[in-house]
């Protein structure tokens, strides 16, 4: 059935307790892949799934040989999950996408034509997004003015998670953006290529609910900051410079009194100046704090994630150790 002269799209979607979505998905998405020109793979990445997922998975890659299945040991996290499914997929081309239908199946046969067209790198942008709440947007908003203020990137606002990139692209990412703590779709706009954006709308969530909570979109909004930009790095100096600027202008304050009262009152002065200084001081430490801890992930060089079994897959179990030294040779 298969011809060898097709190419073949790997469509990766990232999985975490979707028991809900994930017969929806398949049922909704087989057909529109199917009358894909290129040939295709659906590589899952089962992110350590608490529900039925597991099941779901191996039941579809059973009755279906071009359903391939990673199992994680434990949850990850969707970037690792992302990147899993890149170090596994074997097509022409990789796309992203949520299992939850938000981004639909059919803007797979816009990117195809896209590479076609010679584009390596096909960024999804939102136009509209129905399931998010206004106050999702609105961070969301706030968080890339300050990301493109403060660092030398420039993030497209509106891009999501669902993009694709060419082999020789997905090689670079899988090669060279291996840091522990990660922000794919930044990268993907920063590594260069021919790049093109596509719109869709996205949809709400088939079923079940959103992973991520407002709580974990600022940790990871902060995460990317510090992963983006090192200008945090430097607010030290810009604060040691306008405290040392206060503390002039307090000391001529204090002489002048003394000079005129004769009494300046020192211990009002010393505490508003201690309590600005120590706020400031943790602050800063607080911050330098952060780096370390991405310094000390970096460095200890855990897994960014661990494969507990697969399906349909040739190779055998592997961890992203081993799978980053062969994407390395
Ligand atoms: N996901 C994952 N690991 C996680 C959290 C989420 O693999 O730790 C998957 C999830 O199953 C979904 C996709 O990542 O397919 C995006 O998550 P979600 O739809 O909850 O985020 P939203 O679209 O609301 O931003
Ligand atoms: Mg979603």
């Amino acid at each position: 059935m298969e011809q060898k002269d097709r190419k073949k799209i790997s469509i990766v979607i990232s999985v975490y307790n979707e028991e809900k979505a994930l017969a929806e998905f398949y049922r909704e998405a087989r057909p529109v892949f199917d009358a894909l020109a290129w040939e295709y793979e659906l590589l899952f990445v089962n992110d350590g799934s608490t529900d039925g997922s597991r099941r779901i998975l191996e039941e579809l890659a059973a009755k279906d040989r071009r359903i391939r299945v990673i199992h994680f040991s434990r949850n990850f996290g969707h970037e690792a999950a992302m990147l899993a499914g890149l170090d596994h997929a074997s097509g022409d081309g990789v796309v992203c996408m949520d299992a939850d239908l938000q981004h639909p199946p059919e803007c797979v046969a816009d990117i195809i034509e896209k590479f076609e067209e010679g584009f390596e790198v096909v960024n999804m942008v939102r136009t509209r997004n129905r399931s998010a709440g206004w106050l999702k947007n609105v961070t969301s908003a706030a968080f890339y003015r300050v990301l493109n203020g403060i660092s030398d990137v420039r993030l497209e606002p509106n891009a999501s998670d669902f993009f694709a990139v060419k082999a020789n692209a997905a090689q670079v990412l899988r090669r060279n953006y291996r840091e522990k703590v990660r922000f794919l779709r930044g990268y993907v706009q920063n590594i260069g290529f021919a790049r093109t954006n596509l719109t869709y709308e996205a949809r709400p969530r088939v079923a079940g609910e959103s992973k991520y909570s407002i709580r974990k979109l600022f940790k990871f909004s902060i995460n990317t900051i510090l992963c983006f930009s090192d200008l945090p790095l430097k607010l030290g100096i810009y604060s040691g410079m306008i405290v040392g600027f206060l503390g002039l202008l307090v000391m001529v304050n204090t002489i002048y009194e003394w000079a005129v009262h004769g009494t300046p009152n020192g211990y009002a002065t010393i505490v508003v100046l201690l309590c600005f200084m120590f706020a400031m001081l943790f602050v800063i430490v607080g911050i330098i704090g952060e780096y370390i801890a991405i310094l000390f992930a970096e460095l200890k060089d855990r897994p960014i994630y661990i494969i507990h079994d697969t399906q349909n897959m040739e190779e055998t179990e592997q961890t992203d150790q081993t799978a980053g030294e062969a994407a390395r040779k």
